[in-house]
């Protein structure tokens, strides 16, 4: 299958270039090594196992599920000072809001994709309730929770976790999803990712997991390989909105993505994942789509896809592959993580 072509990423309006026919082109670059040794259930001087000091000298918790405190080294905190003066045009501003990280099990060993889906659940009601609770803030206008997973996107802790940042703005990425999801609704009354939803849906060869209230798939414009998008099919803001059987069915079906794309190299597998909420702005966002996605930097199991001239130089994304073809590699993948099966 070879993809030639340029296609719209409506969310953030911009071209992406699939570049595809010239994927198996010699490379003679750098390639990423992947940790083999296996990891212990409990670490002594892991910052983020139960019980355990922290740098800053806080003990965690001997928790038995999840855990939530707040960063010791925030970028952004209550406390930020007040900056001097900028310069001529520039502006400037404390760097308020709320850092906090959140351990997603007291397990040192076990990944996202490896926790029972009723333990992603739980995880998916906690952010729930983090959310609601930093978005209720006044001065907090959005909350970005993200997971770095693997040492290359710059993770050294393996233990489970992601990072949560209440910030006093939006983010850009968010900033514009917001914009282009309202104006889609003012000019056609409908939810712009509802229309995404339908065409993907409707094409299907990109869809790689589905359940009743739930569905993932690597979007038509995805600009990574194995770029994939969790997302409820009722539209709601935010996670906080997902609602009875909705937590169950999203957490399935993130489940179920994760081990695949574990089982795709049966190696843990390296992304950042963000989840694309609603800002807490008290805007109206009705037009807003909660989903999570997720970017994997790698192409293949030792290949890093670099950001460089298009990307960095350009702001637009060149992608090598078809997301096609990445969708179809996925969905034949099983659904037992590859370490249970042996
Ligand atoms: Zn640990
Ligand atoms: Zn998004």
């Amino acid at each position: 299958m070879s993809v030639w072509e340029e296609r719209w990423h409506p969310l953030r309006e911009e071209w992406v270039i699939v570049a595809a026919h010239r994927q198996h082109r010699p490379w003679i670059g750098e390639t990423v090594k992947t940790p083999k040794a296996a990891l212990p259930a409990y670490l002594p001087d892991c910052y983020l196992c139960p019980g355990n000091r922290r740098v800053g000298g806080a003990v965690n918790a001997a928790y038995d599920r999840t855990f939530v405190f707040d960063n010791d080294h925030p970028c952004v905190g209550p406390s930020a000072p007040e900056p001097g003066p900028a310069p001529g045009i520039h502006r400037n501003r404390p760097a308020r809001g709320i850092a906090r990280v959140l351990c997603y099990s007291p397990r040192h060993d076990l990944t996202l994709a490896e926790l029972p889906t009723g333990e992603v659940a739980h995880l998916v009601e906690v952010w729930q309730q983090q959310y609601r609770e930093l978005g209720d803030r006044p001065e907090i206008e959005h909350v970005l929770i993200f997971e770095n997973k693997g040492e290359v996107v710059g993770v050294s802790n393996p233990h489970p976790h992601c990072q949560i940042y209440a910030t006093n703005f939006v983010f850009k990425t968010i900033e514009t999803e917001a914009k282009a999801s309202a104006r889609h609704l003012a000019d056609t009354g409908r939810v712009l990712f509802q229309d995404i939803l339908e065409a993907e849906r409707t094409d299907g060869r990109r869809v790689v997991f589905e359940n009743e209230s739930a569905i993932a798939f690597i979007p038509y414009f995805a600009r990574y390989a194995y770029e994939i998008y969790v997302a409820p099919k009722v539209t709601r803001a935010s996670v906080a909105d997902l609602r009875g059987s909705e937590v169950a069915d999203f957490a399935e079906a993130l489940s179920r993505v994760l081990v695949k794309v574990d089982n795709l190299w049966k190696m843990p597998f390296p992304y950042v994942m963000p989840l694309h909420q609603a800002p807490t702005d008290g805007g109206d966002h009705r037009g807003f789509h909660f989903h999570v996605e997720l970017h994997p930097p790698l192409r293949k199991p030792d290949l890093l896809k670099y950001l460089a001239g298009p990307e960095i130089g350009g702001g637009n994304f060149l992608s090598d592959t078809s997301p096609e073809e990445k969708a179809g590699e996925l969905r034949v993948l099983p659904d037992v993580h590859y370490k249970k099966t042996g």
